[in-house]
């Protein structure tokens, strides 16, 4: 059974504020108030946080090491901008959970046809941490069992489609796939099987004027279309026997990358 309990953190909407490079007023207006109050804590939370976040208690564990922390981050939580994003956000985060529970028999059902894993033997349950639609984020954290998320809904049912494809990555981290070609199976069960499905229209690689998937994943997709498209109707191989045969026939069409690149690019 897979379980999603959607939540609003207001640290965790904060540093993303403090990261963006979105020029959006109140976001504008909240980072140059929390830079004139405390620009250690600006600098600080600035940076990627979230592991720790996802966590819990993460101004507890440091309140510390910053003088002032808490005092400064509550006058920025009570400022008008802030309370607007918060606000914002809210109402994002309702929608998303709505949104996920309406789709998630028939988008189960897909994925379960698209992937044969047995979900009813998978014990998955998530929190996922809803950022403002307009800070772009989406991004797994399995260690944490937590997921990042909060993008604008470009295409109908966005949000389901990449909630799924952040629940792969948590379904696949401990396995032995090669992960980059894991993440290229991934785009093609979710981003474009799952999106196609569910919406019952659309092609591969582009959903109107957006582009679907990693560009840099594009080339490998396109290597393995043909193969992805013959396992599609046969029952007896699962996505990762999938994986494990590709891997074994294209051993070198994989593009390496580091441990460190796979991480950056995790999302
Ligand atoms: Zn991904």
């Amino acid at each position: 059974m897979i379980s999603l309990s959607f939540t609003v953190d207001k640290i965790y909407l904060l540093q993303h504020i403090l990261k963006t490079q979105c020029t959006s007023k109140d976001f504008q207006l909240i980072k140059h108030a929390l830079w004139r109050r405390n620009e250690n804590l600006c600098y600080l939370l600035a940076q990627n946080i979230e592991p720790s976040i996802c966590r819990g208690n993460f101004v507890s564990a440091i309140k510390d090491s910053l003088s002032n922390m808490r005092r400064d981050l509550s006058h920025i939580y009570n400022s008008p901008p802030f309370k607007r994003v918060l606000r914002q956000t809210n109402r994002y985060a309702f929608f998303v959970e709505n949104q996920w529970k309406k789709n998630y028999a028939a988008s189960l059902k897909i994925i379960t046809d698209i992937t044969r894993l047995d979900f009813s033997t998978i014990e998955l349950h998530l929190k996922v941490f809803i950022s403002h639609p307009e800070l772009s984020r989406g991004r797994s954290y399995p260690d944490q069992k937590s997921i990042g998320w909060g993008h604008s809904e470009d295409w109908k049912n966005y949000s389901t489609v990449y909630l799924w494809h952040e629940i792969m990555h948590h379904l696949t981290y401990k396995s032995r796939a090669n992960q980059t070609l894991m993440h290229a199976l991934i785009e093609l069960t979710c981003d474009n099987e799952l999106r196609i499905r569910l919406n019952k229209r659309g092609h591969y690689f582009t959903e109107g004027a957006f582009s679907i998937g990693h560009r840099n994943l594009r080339e490998l997709e396109k290597s393995v279309e043909t193969r992805w498209r013959k396992y599609l109707p046969t029952p007896r191989l699962n996505l990762f026997g999938l994986e494990k045969k590709l891997r074994n026939e294209f051993p070198k069409k994989f593009p390496y990358q580091s441990p460190l690149e796979r991480w950056a690019d995790w999302h």
